[in-house]
């Protein structure tokens, strides 16, 4: 009886020691951050998205007082990452960057396991960036025009890389080859990084990525490109026709990038962190660096929780029905 008296007297003395010891009590949100915050990028290092989440990562790094990590969490069209996102903890640690692919993938996977409209919490829109139509250097066709006929002939030997099905680039490459009435093989990557390096090895034929990840290449002319999405042509390649210029009408693809949290984060921490991403787009490095890669910070009244949200809402209704129409689909 007295040991036992005695071992509950100690289990007591290490919960009061436990509540009482200020290195194990909850965080108060008013004191975030007091230690680094990782972004989690739902695609390879070194692509397009990794490539938003650095630059802007930088400013807010400096805003924050604190080290910004990007953790890079690729597969399955960024499906992968979201979810992970979704579920870690609601402390403000974990902060998700992600595209126009988390309102496509709601329409793409039946098995989805979380609900991006419920589950997250919006912080705000940061850049729209465009996509890039490109391909294998040595590929003969010169202009758009001729590059359709070109795969029409030959569509049983050539391949489309992307990101995995719901990535933008698999988006882009389901709507240019559903334009056209053909199909190829797709072949998918974590990242258009990786897709990258193999276009430049010459073992993909062509794909669409974002002009966050191309730009440097096509300058470089260690690739061929035909078009991009914009409405307007860029001014950091300004000899690039856009699509509709270049004989497909219409043919206008944004991909957007927004900031979140896991649902429940206090209201506080996302302030903080909107606070943070509002200075990050503001900083004149950040433009410099966007408008070099064919970007730029979305306007204010945009970098906002509110904006997000409802661009979110506005945008899975927009995509549902073509992806419907498209018949295309994962598990
Ligand atoms: N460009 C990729 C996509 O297709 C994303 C990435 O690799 O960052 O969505």
């Amino acid at each position: 009886m007295k040991s036992v008296i005695s071992l509950a007297a100690v289990s007591l003395a290490a919960v009061l020691v436990a509540l009482t010891n200020p290195g194990d009590a909850a965080e108060s949100p008013t004191s975030y951050p007091t230690k680094p915050v990782t972004i989690i990028v739902p695609f390879a290092p070194g692509g397009p998205t990794d490539t938003v989440a650095r630059t802007i990562g930088a400013v807010m790094s400096k805003s924050l007082g604190q080290q910004i990590l990007v953790e890079n969490v690729g597969g399955a069209g960024g499906t992968i990452g979201v979810g992970r996102a979704v579920a870690a903890p609601a402390d403000g640690y974990t902060v998700l960057l992600m595209h126009i692919g988390i309102s496509t993938a709601p329409s793409l996977y039946r098995t989805l396991k979380y609900d991006v409209t419920n589950d997250l919490e919006p912080i705000g829109l940061v850049a729209e960036v465009p996509m890039t139509l490109v391909a294998k250097k040595d590929l003969a066709p010169a202009n758009l025009r001729d590059f359709v006929t070109y795969v029409k002939a030959n569509k049983t030997k050539m391949s489309y890389a992307h990101s995995g099905v719901g990535s933008a680039s698999h988006l882009c490459g389901m709507l240019f080859m559903s334009a056209i009435e053909t199909d190829v093989l797709t072949v998918p990557y974590k990242g258009t990084q990786p897709a990258m390096t193999d276009l430049l090895g010459g073992q993909v034929d062509f794909m669409c990525d974002q002009s966050t990840n191309t730009t440097s290449q096509i300058k470089a002319d260690k690739i061929k490109v035909y078009g991009v999405t914009s409405k307007a042509r860029l001014g950091s390649l300004p000899n690039v026709p856009t699509m509709d210029e270049a004989g497909m009408k219409g043919f206008n693809i944004g991909v957007w990038h927004g900031l979140w949290t896991p649902k429940n984060t206090p209201k506080i921490i996302n302030e903080k962190l909107n606070k943070a991403l509002q200075d990050a787009l503001k900083d004149k490095d950040v433009i410099e660096r966007m408008a070099a890669l064919g970007t730029a910070p979305e306007p204010v009244t945009r970098q906002t929780p509110e904006a997000l949200r409802a661009h979110l809402v506005g945008e899975i209704a927009k995509w549902a029905p073509i992806i419907k129409n498209a018949g295309v689909y994962a598990d």
